[in-house]
């Protein structure tokens, strides 16, 4: 519950997600293993939201949520230095929303493709699309996406995420309530905290 408070009100202070049919479009010179990766990512999520999501085909120009996975490692470099991402990011979200209704009608994530641990990376950047736009100061011994990993070394923290492809249970549970119907669409911060749990 603190992670999914620390998450989902970042935007406009106000609960946002996604109401049409989310259509995924994969960008740039992803691999087989790449989409496969999407796939399982559909799959590990679909349950937990009441939207629907599909992959279209290859480089679709109709997709309302753009993927972007860099062709090379020159391109993402002249991606950060046309100040678009900062340096330290090894990804980053972007949305469309509708300030009124709160509503995600658009988002684009960019992936630094090389990096190791990109399908943890990816997994990160699509809790933000869903509209978990925050992070997390952490969740204890848990691991979760949007939350600080605690490792001895940058190394380490890399071989976990590399071997851990899958949204952990905090992810999860906070994707769920984001989508369940008791939650509206806009709920402000100020009355999710009033209310009885
Ligand atoms: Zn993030």
């Amino acid at each position: 519950m603190k992670y999914f408070m620390e998450t989902a009100f970042e935007q406009n202070g106000s609960v946002i997600k996604w109401k049409d049919t989310i259509r995924i479009s994969l960008e740039g010179n992803y691999s087989t293993m790449d989409s496969l990766e999407m796939v399982k990512i559909i799959k590990e999520v679909s349950p937990l939201i009441n939207v629907k999501v599909i992959l279209l085909p290859g480089n679709s120009s109709n997709g309302n949520l753009i993927i972007n996975l860099f062709k090379s490692e020159k391109d993402y470099k002249s991606f950060l230095s046309a100040g678009e991402l900062d340096n330290m990011a090894e990804g980053k979200t972007k949305y469309k929303f509708s300030f009124l209704s709160n509503e995600i009608t658009g988002a684009q994530i960019f992936v630094f493709h090389f990096a190791a641990n990109k399908y943890w990376i990816l997994r990160h950047e699509f809790c933000h699309a869903l509209g978990l736009s925050g992070h997390s100061k952490g969740v204890g011994d848990e691991q979760a996406l949007l939350a600080p990993l605690v490792f001895k070394s940058i190394e380490d923290s890399d071989k976990w995420q590399n071997e851990n492809t899958h949204f952990p249970d905090a992810d999860k549970k906070s994707i769920k309530l984001l989508y369940s119907e008791n939650l509206p669409i806009g709920l402000k911060f100020t009355d999710f905290k009033k209310e009885p749990k």
